[in-house]
């Protein structure tokens, strides 16, 4: 491991990372080539228009969409897409959102969809009516959204549907969109973290969806503040109408036309809602190479060194009286695999809560996966560790897990 980073040199103690990519404690590695294009990025001047209109085109080839945006995180996506199903065209929207008065503003969601992520739907103006129910553990027999439920609360007020991609949402994305369609909705779906599989990127696209958002700083290891949407032209266009800086006069605005087309809006809108949400030429450069590399890129070999390292955490483990190790296989919630551990408090040392809390309050301090901790579970996440790290995470947990 580096012996001095920038963050000691600050004052800041650094994390190793064995929880995957998580935003609050700095996303993933950003790849060096997109950090190489960023430095390039940041001595030039370019029309952000511009950048955005060859960023669309890249973004569609590589989904399989019409249009694509760089926004400044896959939540940031979410916003502007809402604020695109909202306004549509319309200049005099864009300048009254979030205030939604005679306008449809309601996002549909299946209850189980719900999270924390979500509130950029109501930062943009929307609504959210949620249906279905939240049982799974009562026994009743209820499943957790039918698609029924879902169509009988589309009315004149719904702006979207909104939906959250796991390997186990439901209904299936297919059927969502074939209600929606019926009724002319457009479908937002949040998919930031479904990648890789590269197939994803077209995945729900195909599937009908109208907008999908990508984190850029999660598996396509581009800058932490970047994510991508890609879906229909006329919503893209109305988040670029929303985002970009729009400090124009009317008689010498000529944004690129395949992002937008002038013709079809009455007049230059003004900054919108997503202009806090700015996007620097920096990170739309190192986003853009960053996602060339992830195309190239060779996931098959990356999931087995993944799988390698979840292996050698599972063995070194199994040893230790208490320690229950399972090798899970991904595809659930990360789409890496992960080891699950079971710590029984009664037969360790400390508990999995006490080992979370210590880990963390150490130099470096060590973030591993603390979502299950109500089981006595921790898990570990390789996706984040390069060999020194794997190495010395397993040693941390050794050491604190073994017999005194
Ligand atoms: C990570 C994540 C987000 C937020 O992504 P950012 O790129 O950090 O804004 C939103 N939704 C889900 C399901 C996520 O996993």
């Amino acid at each position: 491991m580096s012996d001095r980073t920038v963050y000691d040199e600050l004052g800041v103690p650094r994390v190793v990372n064995a929880s995957g990519t998580k935003t609050r404690i700095g996303g993933s590695r950003i790849r060096p080539e997109a950090v190489e294009a960023m430095g390039r990025a940041a001595t030039e001047f370019v029309r952000l228009s511009d950048l955005q209109a060859e960023a669309s085109e890249r973004i569609a080839e590589a989904t399989g969409s019409e249009a694509g945006y760089v926004t400044c995180g896959a939540d940031a996506g979410l916003l502007l897409a809402a604020a695109a199903a909202l306004a549509g065209d319309d200049p005099s929207v864009m300048d009254r959102l979030p205030k939604t008065d005679g306008i449809p503003d309601e996002i549909i969601m299946p209850r189980t969809h719900r999270t924390g992520y979500d509130h950029a739907f109501r930062a943009a103006g929307a609504t959210i009516i949620d249906v279905g129910t939240n049982d799974r553990t009562l026994g009743t027999g209820s499943t957790a959204v039918e698609p029924w439920e879902i169509e009988a609360a589309i009315s004149d007020r719904t702006a979207a549907i909104g939906y959250v991609q796991k390997p186990y949402t439901e209904p299936a994305l297919s059927t969502v969109t074939d209600i929606a369609a019926d009724h002319g909705v457009p479908v937002i779906v949040d998919a930031a973290a479904e990648l890789p599989p590269t197939a994803n990127l077209s995945r729900f696209i195909d599937e009908g969806a109208d907008l999908v958002v990508f984190s850029g700083g999660k598996a396509i290891r581009g800058p932490q503040t970047t994510g991508i949407v890609a879906g229909r032209r006329d919503l893209v266009e109305s988040i670029a109408l929303q985002q970009l800086d729009m400090h124009a006069a009317g008689d010498v605005w000529e944004p690129p036309r395949s992002l937008i087309e002038t013709d079809s809006i009455d007049g230059v809108p003004r900054q919108g809602i997503g202009r806090p949400l700015k996007v620097g030429k920096e990170e739309l450069v190192g986003l853009l190479v960053a996602l060339e590399s992830f195309l190239d890129a060779d996931h098959e070999a990356a999931r087995d060194r993944w799988l390698e390292a979840a292996a050698d955490v599972t063995e070194e483990l199994s040893s230790l009286p208490g320690v229950d190790p399972t090798l899970d296989a991904g595809g659930g919630v990360s789409v890496a695999p992960e080891v699950v551990v079971h710590i029984d408090p009664a037969g360790t040392p400390c508990s999995a809560t006490e080992l979370v809390r210590t880990l963390r309050a150490e130099t470096p301090r060590v973030f591993v996966g603390a979502d299950r901790l109500d089981e006595d579970v921790i898990t570990i996440n390789p996706m984040c560790l390069d060999d020194s790290e794997l190495e010395y995470v397993i040693d941390r947990l050794r050491t604190h897990l073994a017999p005194a």
